[in-house]
């Protein structure tokens, strides 16, 4: 109903257009072609299978997968998004957690031969009934019209997306049409996008940011969705100088690759706002992003359970408050911390366990009641992980994770405060903080510094550092230099697999 509006309202707008990896020329449609388009797989969808059923897209970003993504919605399946990066083995996870009937999948991603593994994996899948590559992706479509417009219900599944997996494997989270629906809408009217502008996406389409905000939101304001094929700071810092004005989605690690390839660029476009989200930002990250390209940036928060968008900074909020806080929620969310074991609400100015509830929530884990259980309590409050304060204003401020405190000799010691320390020494990049196993303390604190490509980064700066800012049972013992960070595909540091490389001493 949503596309169907926007189409009334702006049939000849460009809807959506996509800009090929490497560059050259993107591919576009406007908003009549798209309903067109989406309406014809969606009726190639209901030849083939009935409403309810799950329909499964594993592929980079290409064009089709957006307008995968409406079809699927207007049939009344459910779509289910694979990060192209799986495996065989993971794939065959995913594809049988999700019990999917269809799947539509790219044959080749970079140096990855993906109609190969599809082949060897079909097999052992008796659900899957529909394989059908995009190379093929014109005899999906349906010769009939799509039957009679069916409305699913607001509580209706409409997505199943999987987390990032920072902390584990990737969790396959059941999305419903008002969470989907409803959280690019607030997000979208909070930070003020005009109607009819463009958004940028540099962000993978199988997590809930580039699937939710960067895709669904521009149906709201009638603008253009424009996606990149693949991240390249280059052709990023192109696409935005053609789209002056435009809103960039983002997160941190795109932000400050961005940045580096636009520092010493003299015209830079001048962009209406900049999101960043997923994972902590620092506040020179900000300030220079601001700076380069005379914006404003939003710090979001959120996770895949709540379709990731939960709270938001605003614009007159200090660069510092950006960085240190995430805002307020989303209008109509409700939002409380609370004790972690007792499960008392907090005073105001206290941490504690962030927990939300509202229409942004997930229905369940797909498949999995007792997970489910685990993480929405019976009235309702999803538990998110995260550690949090609110003050008198409503605004939160991120602790880092429940799960991710390191106990030591009984001190609870959440790792992000001592991460926003050592960042703040010259030519650390990035620092991640884990507890690894002792003898005597239970656990003992370990730093993993990433410096900034050619510095020379030494320990006795960042002791120096430490000391005059950290009770010293916090200060690290174990300090690791890395190159790289493990991350995930959307650019989160896999914070178990640091720890596993702690351990081992690998790093
Ligand atoms: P998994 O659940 O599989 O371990 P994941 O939690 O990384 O993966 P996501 O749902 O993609 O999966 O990430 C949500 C988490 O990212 C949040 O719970 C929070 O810890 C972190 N996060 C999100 N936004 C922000 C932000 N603006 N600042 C700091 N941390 C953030």
């Amino acid at each position: 109903a949503l596309l169907r509006e926007t189409v009334a309202r702006r049939p000849e707008a460009v809807a959506l257009r996509s800009v090929p990896d490497g560059g050259g020329t993107p591919r576009q449609w406007t908003y009549a072609e798209l309903l067109a388009e989406a309406e014809s797989i969606a009726s190639g969808i209901l030849a083939r299978l009935p409403r309810g059923s799950r329909v499964a897209i594993w592929a980079p970003n290409v064009p089709e997968w957006p307008v995968f993504e409406y079809a699927a919605a207007l049939a009344g399946v459910t779509l289910v998004t694979l990060n192209p990066a799986f495996r065989a083995a993971d794939l065959t996870h995913a594809l049988g957690v999700s019990e999917a009937e269809m799947l539509v999948h790219a044959d080749r991603s970079r140096a990855y031969d993906m109609a190969a593994v599809v082949s060897s994996v079909a097999a052992g899948l008796p659900r899957l009934r529909h394989v059908v590559s995009l190379s093929d992706w014109d005899d999906l479509k349906g010769s009939g019209p799509l039957p009679a417009e069916h409305e699913p219900t607001s509580t209706a599944p409409a997505q199943i997306q999987f987390t990032s997996g920072t902390t584990g494997a990737p969790k396959a989270v059941l999305l419903s049409h008002q969470a989907v629906v409803n959280v690019p809408k607030l997000t979208f009217e909070a930070l003020g996008v005009l109607p009819g502008a463009t958004v940028v996406s540099p962000l993978p389409m199988f997590h809930t940011a580039g699937c939710v905000i960067s895709c669904l939101g521009p149906l709201w304001s009638g603008g253009t969705f424009v996606l990149l094929e693949r991240f390249d700071p280059k052709v990023l810092l192109s696409t935005l100088s053609e789209a002056p004005g435009a809103v960039l989605t983002s997160v941190p690690t795109v932000l400050s690759t961005l940045n580096e390839a636009a520092r010493d660029v003299p015209d830079r476009p001048v962009l209406s706002s900049v999101l960043t989200g997923a994972a902590p930002v620092r506040p020179q990250l900000i300030a220079e992003t601001e700076r380069l390209f005379s914006t404003t940036v939003f710090n979001l928060y959120g996770q895949t359970e709540l379709a990731s968008v939960l709270t938001l900074t605003r614009p007159d909020d200090t660069v510092e408050d950006k960085a240190g806080t995430v805002g307020r929620p989303l209008p109509h969310a409700e939002c409380k911390i609370v004790h972690p074991e007792s499960g008392a609400v907090q005073p105001l100015g206290d941490q504690g366990e962030i927990c939300a509830r509202g229409y942004q929530q997930m229905i369940s884990y797909y498949g999995d009641p007792a997970a489910t259980a685990r993480k929405v309590d019976a009235e309702g409050w999803l538990h998110t992980g995260d550690l949090g304060s609110m003050d008198a204003t409503g605004t939160l401020r991120i602790g880092g994770r429940l799960n991710d405190l390191i106990i030591r000799g009984g001190e609870n010691i959440a790792p992000a405060a001592i991460e926003e320390v050592l960042a703040e020494v010259p030519g650390v990049r990035e620092a991640v903080v884990v507890g690894v196993p002792d003898d005597v303390w239970g656990e003992e604190v370990a730093a993993v510094v990433q410096p900034v490509p050619g510095a020379a980064l030494c320990l006795e700066a960042l002791l120096a550092q430490c000391e005059g800012r950290l009770t010293p049972y916090k200060i690290p013992v174990h300090w690791f230099l890395a190159a790289d960070l493990p991350l995930t595909a959307s650019g989160k540091v896999q914070r178990f697999r640091v720890a596993e490389l702690a351990v081992s001493g690998r790093l």
